[in-house]
């Protein structure tokens, strides 16, 4: 393993205190997923540089059990309080303190215990601790999309009031952040930029007709074809949602208004996005479709560290291709895009009124082609409004989330 002195010296920009010889101690939010286990792996792979001593996940006691006696962390936390009680009561007698509320991990996560948070809870839950990890000035590992796409002006207003340090570990914004910065050691702005590439693989129903797309079942939509992911981003990907709610999110991340933000469907994963340049150039970031690859970037930024990604063969990938987005075969795209346009709170209610379709969906509750039909209508019902307040943001959430239920069931009748 190879770990560079100023890594582990602790001698970059963030949260990080200059001069602290020790691995830098890492919170791991929703450590018994997709990301969180990636996660875990670069950890593990670099354990003189970083020690997770923080997990966090929602319910599953035996996962996070396994977990704790695999990293011994120094916290661990549970958001389904009687999982948390099993889990207090399994690890009464080892040197893991389980925290008791939300607000005892959003203190600790805030605390000096922490310098690096990885924000990898899936939803609308993970708000609260990625933003006590903004107003704290932590270095963020920010995967939680849907915390800029709910709240975007708040949570950037904290990452910039407490100097935090926000990396992208979406592939693709992270693909982008990677791009910007390479143009951004040459030139210190970004006034040579012309638009941003998002790409999309395209999801397991690319070539589906819509006839088809309409009737997919739950088991189709999570195959992806090139990533394996949680549950609900893998149906949000079928859906082209998640390429919506990324459109949103690299607004946010990189200011940009949504009309200088391409989508191109690329089905080989192996450009993850680009840059495009006033002067004609444009710069992609590429590798294989491997989350470990930005984990391991945001981990050790700006050095790189060894992530256990295997090399990028060029001559297996053979062509890589292009094609426009379909927003007809996919309307949840254009839905996330319009909400952008709309502004207010209306991204948040168009990821309050997905969640709840998505989960429906997936409890074959109602059908593939119903999810943008309960994002449309509930969007249609619920007025934006100015996002002033975290209090305002929660408040439309739960709006939107009653609605798109009753939407859910009157589809339900249908299935
Ligand atoms: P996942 O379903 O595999 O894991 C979600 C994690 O969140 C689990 O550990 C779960 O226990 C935890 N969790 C859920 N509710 C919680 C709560 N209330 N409190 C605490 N923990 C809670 O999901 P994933 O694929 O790892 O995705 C996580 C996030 O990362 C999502 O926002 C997703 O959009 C984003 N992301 C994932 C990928 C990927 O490749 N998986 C890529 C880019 C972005
Ligand atoms: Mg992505």
């Amino acid at each position: 393993m190879w770990c560079s002195t100023d890594l582990c010296n602790g001698l970059y920009a963030g949260a990080v205190v200059v001069g602290d010889l020790g691995p830098q101690k890492v919170a791991v939010l929703g450590a018994t997923g997709s990301i969180g286990s990636s996660t875990l792996d670069v950890l593990s792979r670099n354990a003189s540089c970083f020690e997770a001593t923080l997990l966090a996940a929602n319910r599953s006691v035996e996962s996070m059990l396994s977990l704790c006696h695999q990293f011994r962390p120094a916290f661990a936390y549970l958001a389904d309080a009687e999982s948390n009680a099993q889990l207090a009561h399994a690890l009464a007698s080892t040197e893991t303190q389980v925290l008791v509320s939300e607000q005892e991990l959003c203190d600790c996560i805030a605390s000096d215990q922490i310098d690096i948070v990885m924000a990898a809870i899936v939803g609308a839950a993970g708000l609260q601790s990625t933003l006590a990890a903004a107003r704290a000035g932590k270095k963020i590992l920010l995967a939680n999309k849907e915390s800029l796409v709910m709240a975007g002006a708040l949570l950037m207003q904290a990452v910039e009031q407490s100097g935090a340090t926000l990396l992208p570990i979406d592939s693709e914004h992270n693909a982008i952040f990677q791009c910007l910065e390479a143009n951004e050691r040459a030139i210190p702005s970004k006034d040579g930029v012309e638009s941003i590439i998002l790409t999309a693989s395209g999801g397991p129903f690319r070539t589906w007709s819509a006839v088809d797309i309409e009737r997919a079942t739950p088991a189709q939509a999570i195959a992806h074809p090139n990533w394996s992911m949680g549950h609900k981003i893998s149906v949000d990907s079928a859906s082209l949602m998640n390429k919506g709610l990324e459109l949103i999110e690299a607004s946010w991340l990189f200011s940009m208004p949504a009309e200088k933000i391409e989508v191109v469907v690329h089905p080989q994963s192996i450009i993850h996005s680009m840059v495009r340049f006033v002067d004609g150039s444009v710069l992609a970031q590429m590798g294989n479709p491997d989350m470990r690859t930005p984990i391991a970037y945001g981990l050790a930024w700006p050095e790189r560290i060894d992530s256990g990604v295997q090399a990028l063969d060029f001559l297996s990938v053979g062509a890589l291709t292009f094609e426009e987005a379909d927003l007809t075969r996919f309307p949840c795209l254009r839905l996330a895009i319009e909400s952008a346009s709309e502004g207010g709170t209306a991204s948040a209610v168009c990821n309050a009124a997905n969640e709840i379709a998505v989960q429906a969906f997936l409890d074959h509750q109602i059908q593939f082609g119903d999810i943008p039909r309960v994002v449309d209508s509930t969007l249609s019902d619920v007025t934006s409004a100015e996002p002033t307040s975290l209090d305002v943001v929660l408040l439309q959430d739960e709006k939107a989330r009653t609605v798109a239920r009753e939407y859910v069931e009157r589809f339900k009748a249908k299935v």
